[in-house]
């Protein structure tokens, strides 16, 4: 038999991880918006059954506000499913009861999963299922998904009430509200949306705009519903007196009846109030962003310092000793033409392990990253930068699309999906590719390596803040001076989630699956696209293989490179890496590899200069085609278009700057110099200017002031 199980609940519960344990699947599970904004299903066999287990995004009530919380909303009121599984969690049981009672309202047969018991346990707490069970008239059961504890129970408890035939009863309040009457007055147009009739008629008194709009009412019918009266409040209370009478009672203190219980309670004391003292620290409007920078800096010297260079530097000397001299020496020994020993030497080991080698690189960022995440303190990050970035149209949630572009542009493009306002999401999801993806990184570390001795993590550092500050500056502006993309006052409803320790299998998987998709990548598109890359570098249309000179790409590339020759980088080897760039930037290293390395890109006085710009135009310019379907997918053809031009725009202006002023420091430090205090001179007297325009005749800087400066 065929079953479909929902993962219902509210964002944050721990949805994502019972999918995961139940399915054996590694499906990104995260403290933030976002990270589930389109269903996920698996089917698994369970005794004799097939059951497809489908994790929703979050949603805090029916039938919910941003576009996320609707899909789900959709799905639960107006699909076919057998069971839907709401996952709660035990520090929040009050709020997130509020949507169970919904899905009871609504009709549904629901399965309680009470999810994070470790937290209560770790309190010396525990939680009586069979009591809540009976007073919610639904089955209970308790889980810590995230350590695997109790999973399957929930499948048994699902298995046991897949079967029943349960006819799910109106909670108790409804006794208290007109709503048969409300029921005969709306039944036809509740029936004629596919809406539950009931669980219509009590959102109607509630007066939820959302579906009255959605039944159609009609003015009069509306008028006539509110003569009964207004329940708007008496709804609500309602629900949540419910939920406190159901829940009174129901977790109880076990720690005093273990053997170490009072030193249980003592170590959970102590936890809580340095918890507090750091929140101290990451919240505070002052030291705030100096501990975010300064995490930051951390994680960059760790990545992209010693360790990671040399843990690099070794893979690249082991491939070079066991594969590329070996594999080499062997063809051409055995006389393969030198076309193939070129295609498989050059083209294909030197291309792959070129961009292999960084694998710990990317690993370590990864890693770092997951104990960001998982511990708590991205949200954090987001909290603190809500009222900051307000000024600027964005909000909290914004931000965390923007820091999800860290990872992959494309994914993150992806989430702005569930930002309310139609302008930020389209303004976020153009801006997001500026932020620096990891496939970026193996670019700055091959390019750095090559013409930066030390020091590399700075450049590195400097340019994710340089690619972070292009994304917000352009935010400011659009938020200034575009109408069509000035966002009205975001609203940011957060849950700060505690301090949690990211258990060492979760980091394990964040790192595996992530590490997984960089090895397939480089071994399947990456791979494909070298080798072609490589025939038509060394392939000539009229002599067949040619080496690089007068090679279809060579003859290509040499047109476009004329463009770039102002930025310092207009050989055609550049250029042929730049278009891979286009279909992942991961191709740029291994084309660079496999058409001589690096150093053939760059050469002359402004060497390090041109590799810099660069590295800048490779920060801004359009990351991949996978980001751009992502963009057609969200925002529409006209909106990519634009995204992709701006960032074209961005990447040769910002590239073409660094060049040329960085030429002047060379050459003329005198004029820099000068123009440095220029300028500041100049931007100070223009502050002073505008702020003196403000001022009364009577030197107060009230707007309504009218005494003095009447005289
Ligand atoms: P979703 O938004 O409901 O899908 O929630 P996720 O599965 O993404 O988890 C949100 C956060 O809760 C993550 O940081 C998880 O590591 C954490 N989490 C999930 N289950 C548990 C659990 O049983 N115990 C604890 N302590 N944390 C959990
Ligand atoms: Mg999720």
């Amino acid at each position: 038999m065929n079953y479909e199980l929902l993962l219902v609940g509210n964002p944050n519960v721990g949805k994502t991880s019972v999918f995961n344990r139940i399915t054996r699947s590694s499906e990104h599970v995260g403290n933030w918006h976002g990270v589930t904004v389109q269903e996920k299903s698996k089917t698994i066999r369970y005794k004799d059954k097939a059951l497809r287990i489908t994790d929703l995004p979050g949603l805090y009530s029916l039938p919910g506000y941003s576009p996320e919380e609707r899909l789900s909303a959709e799905r639960i009121m107006c699909s076919e499913y057998s069971l839907i599984v709401n996952v709660c969690e035990v520090n929040n049981l009050l709020r997130n009861l509020y949507l169970t009672l919904q899905l009871i309202e609504a009709g549904k047969k629901v399965l309680l999963v009470v999810n994070m018991a470790d937290e209560l346990r770790a309190k010396g707490l525990a939680i009586d299922c069979k009591k809540l069970s009976e007073r919610l008239n639904l089955p209970v059961a308790a889980t810590s998904a995230k350590y695997g504890k109790s999973a399957f129970e929930i499948l048994a408890a699902a298995d046991d009430y897949l079967t029943e035939n349960v006819e799910v009863a109106a909670p108790s309040y409804f006794s208290r509200f007109p709503i048969e009457k409300t029921v005969k007055t709306i039944a036809e147009y509740a029936v004629k949306v596919k809406l539950p009739v009931l669980w219509s008629a009590i959102k109607v008194l509630e007066h939820d705009d959302a579906v009255i709009d959605k039944l159609r009412l009609p003015e009069h019918v509306i008028r006539s519903i509110e003569r009964n009266g207004k329940y708007h409040a008496a709804v609500v209370k309602a629900r949540y007196d419910y939920i406190e009478e159901a829940l009174s009672g129901v977790i109880f203190p076990v720690a005093s009846k273990t053997k170490n219980g009072s030193r249980t309670r003592k170590l959970n004391k102590g936890k809580t109030n340095k918890r507090n003292s750091f929140d101290g620290i990451a919240l505070n409007k002052y030291t705030a962003i100096p501990v975010f920078v300064f995490v930051m800096m951390l994680i960059f010297i760790m990545t992209f310092g010693i360790v990671g260079r040399a843990a690099s530097d070794f893979l690249s000397v082991l491939s070079n000793v066991f594969l590329y001299l070996p594999v080499t020496e062997k063809l051409s020994s055995l006389g393969a033409p030198t076309w193939v020993v070129g295609l498989v030497g050059n083209g294909i080991i030197k291309g792959m392990t070129g961009v292999l080698v960084f694998l710990p690189q990317i690993a370590l960022l990864f890693f770092f990253l997951a104990l960001l995440e998982d511990s708590g303190y991205i949200a954090r990050v987001a909290f603190m930068t809500d009222g900051m970035f307000e000024k600027i149209g964005l909000s909290g949630k914004s931000v965390f699309t923007l820091l999800m572009g860290f990872g992959c542009s494309a994914t993150a493009v992806l989430t702005s999906r569930g930002l309310e306002d139609e302008k930020m999401r389209k303004k976020i999801a153009i801006l997001t590719p500026f932020m620096s993806c990891s496939a970026r990184m193996p670019v700055y570390m091959t390019v750095c390596s090559a013409f930066f001795s030390s020091g590399n993590w700075i450049i590195v550092f400097a340019l994710y803040l340089f690619g972070a500050v292009t994304a917000l500056s352009l935010a400011a502006l659009f938020q200034k001076f575009v109408p069509c993309l000035k966002s009205g006052a975001p609203t940011f409803i957060m849950e700060m989630p505690p301090y949690r320790f990211p258990t060492a299998e979760r980091v394990c998987q964040i790192l595996w699956s992530n590490v997984k998709v960089f090895i397939v990548k480089v071994g399947t598109s990456i791979f494909s696209l070298n080798v072609i890359v490589w025939i038509l570098s060394n392939f000539s249309l009229t002599d067949g293989f040619s080496g690089n000179s007068d090679s279809i790409m060579m003859t290509f590339s040499k047109f476009i490179a004329v463009i770039f020759r102002p930025l310092g980088f207009g050989k055609w080897e550049a250029v042929t890496a730049l278009l891979s760039g286009l279909v992942a930037k991961e191709a740029v290293v291994s084309t660079i590899e496999s058409l001589g390395g690096v150093g053939v890109l760059f050469g002359g006085e402004y060497a390090n200069l041109d590799a810099l710009a660069f590295m800048v135009y490779i920060l801004l310019y359009v990351p991949c085609i996978a980001t751009v379907s992502a963009l057609i997918k969200e925002v529409g053809v006209k909106w990519t278009a634009l995204g992709v031009s701006l960032q074209l725009f961005m990447a040769y202006a910002s590239a073409f700057a660094v060049r040329q002023i960085g030429m002047l420091v060379i050459n003329e430090p005198g004029i820099i110099l000068a123009a440095a205090v220029i300028i500041s001179i100049c931007l100070i007297s223009l502050k002073l200017i505008l702020k003196s325009g403000h001022k009364n005749c009577c030197g107060c800087e009230s707007a309504d002031c009218g005494k003095l400066c009447k005289k």
